[in-house]
C-alpha cells in the first residue's frame, strides 16, 4: 500500500493550530503507518516537496516569501486544507490590516517600544517584505477544504483528516462545528 504523502506547513500564525493537531494524541499512532509525513515544521526539511498527497496550511499571507511559498505548496499538492482561522480570515495577523501602510507597525515594534537603539532593521533580507494587507491563504491560491477554529479543535481535525485520509470529501456540520 502506498503511503499518504502528508505536509503541514506553518505560515503566518502562533502555531497554535499546529499544538492542536499534536492534540491528536493516539490517532497520530493510528495513522502513523499509513501517511509520510514529507514537510512540517517540527521537521528539518527547507524545501516542500513534490507529489504531495494532503496539506495542512496554518496562517495567514503576511509578506513575499509566503506568497511564492503558497504557490509552491498549490502546485506540489493534491488536496490542499486552510488550517484554522489565521488561514481562512487573516484573523490575529490581520489585524494590522486596519493601520494601512505595514511600516506603522514596524515602527511600533522597532523604534516606539525599544528601549535603546531605536530603528528598524535596514540590512538585506533581514526583515520579510510585508504585504500591504495580510491575506488569507484563498485569496492567493486555490483551496480544497476550509478547517476553521482558533485553534480548530482536536476532534475536528481528526474527523477532516480521517476523512482525508480515506479519500473522502470532509463535511464539517452542526456540532462539528461547535466550539473553537
Ligand atoms: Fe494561532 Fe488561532 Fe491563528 Fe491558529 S488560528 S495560528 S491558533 S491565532
Amino acid at each position: 500500500m502506498d503511503l499518504i504523502r502528508v505536509a503541514t506547513v506553518w505560515l503566518s500564525g502562533c502555531s497554535g493550530c499546529h499544538m492542536s493537531f499534536l492534540d491528536l494524541d493516539e490517532f497520530l499512532i493510528d495513522i502513523a503507518d499509513k501517511i509520510e509525513l514529507v514537510f512540517s515544521p517540527v521537521m528539518d526539511i527547507k524545501e516542500f516537496p513534490e507529489n504531495v498527497d494532503v496539506v495542512l496550511v496554518e496562517g495567514a499571507v503576511g509578506y513575499d516569501e509566503q506568497i511564492h511559498f503558497a504557490q509552491t505548496i498549490r502546485k506540489n499538492s493534491k488536496v490542499v486544507v486552510s488550517f484554522g482561522d489565521c488561514a481562512m480570515t487573516g484573523n490575529v495577523p490581520a489585524m494590522r490590516n486596519p493601520l494601512g501602510n505595514p511600516n506603522v507597525v514596524l515602527t511600533r515594534s522597532y523604534i516606539d517600544n525599544a528601549d535603546e537603539n531605536n530603528q528598524i532593521p535596514s540590512a538585506e533580507g533581514i526583515l520579510p517584505v510585508l504585504l500591504e494587507r495580510v491575506r488569507p491563504l484563498h485569496e492567493v491560491i486555490n483551496v480544497d477544504y476550509f478547517l476553521p477554529g482558533c485553534p480548530p479543535p482536536a476532534d475536528r481535525i481528526k474527523l477532516v483528516v480521517s476523512k482525508l485520509l480515506a479519500g473522502e470529501k470532509p463535511v464539517l456540520e452542526g456540532d462539528d462545528l461547535k466550539n473553537g
